[in-house]
């Protein structure tokens, strides 16, 4: 799967494998290049590993994602339903709740890891990955703007405590991306996601079909983000 790091390809977490069925609309929507029309073009099968709508609760999913093929210059897409984000076994919530129990609740990153069911190594990506994706005060901006009434910064300045300097830098990006994320909920955005990092993530993919990767640069939102809202929002 492209975008996901090598290590995270067919790891089996020790949860159960929860079969989900093959559901896709009558049509599918049209192509993400020419916007020109498309036909369903069978499946292809993914294990995302979610946090289910009951906190805490993680499960493997054995999914078919749709695929579609454009009649007009022949593209072929995937299709993923509402609160699966694209190339990453473990979504976005489950990323999220593992960083946040070692830069905000003071869990090793053993015990993170082995409540994933992932390795160590890929703990600590996921924390170096979230401290470099946004600069907190962008976020914290954004959703002043989203939000006016959003209480902005609150809670940035009690993480700088943490032991070093790039938890220091995850903690204060997974505050701010809760306070955009819940800033983006109030504005009457409609996600399936949780947290922070997940309605931020999602919702610049829903807006922009723009997914992204823990492999690829630039894994830093882009500050234009600030630009995209009337249209994500209108
Ligand atoms: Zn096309």
């Amino acid at each position: 799967m492209p975008g996901v790091p090598a290590d995270e390809r067919d790891g089996k977490p020790p949860f159960p494998t929860v079969v989900r069925p093959r559901e896709r609309p009558d049509r599918p929507p049209t192509c993400t290049v020419c916007r020109g029309p498309a036909w369903w073009n069978g499946w292809r099968v993914v294990f995302p590993v979610v946090a289910a709508v009951v906190a805490g609760v993680l499960e493997r999913w054995e999914l078919p994602l749709p695929l579609a093929k454009c009649s007009q210059c022949r593209h072929g897409f995937t299709c993923y339903p509402d609160g699966i984000y694209p190339r990453r076994q473990y979504q976005l919530d489950a990323v999220a709740g593992a960083v946040a129990s070692v830069v905000l609740g003071g869990a090793s990153v053993a015990a993170a890891a082995r409540t994933m069911g992932a390795g160590p190594t890929t703990v600590r990506r996921w924390l170096a990955w979230i401290a470099v994706l946004a600069e907190p005060r962008d976020l914290v901006a954004l959703a002043a703007r989203v939000d006016p009434d959003s209480p902005a910064g609150a809670g940035l300045s009690s993480v700088v405590a943490a032991p070093s300097a790039r938890r220091a830098g995850a903690a204060a990006v997974l505050v701010a991306l809760e306070h955009l994320g819940a800033a983006l909920v109030r504005g009457g955005l409609r996600l399936m996601m949780r947290s922070g990092l997940g309605r931020v993530l999602g919702w610049q993919h829903q807006a922009h079909g723009e997914a992204v990767l823990l492999t690829r640069p630039p894994s830093r939102l882009s500050p234009a983000m600030a630009l995209w809202r009337e249209a994500a929002l209108a």
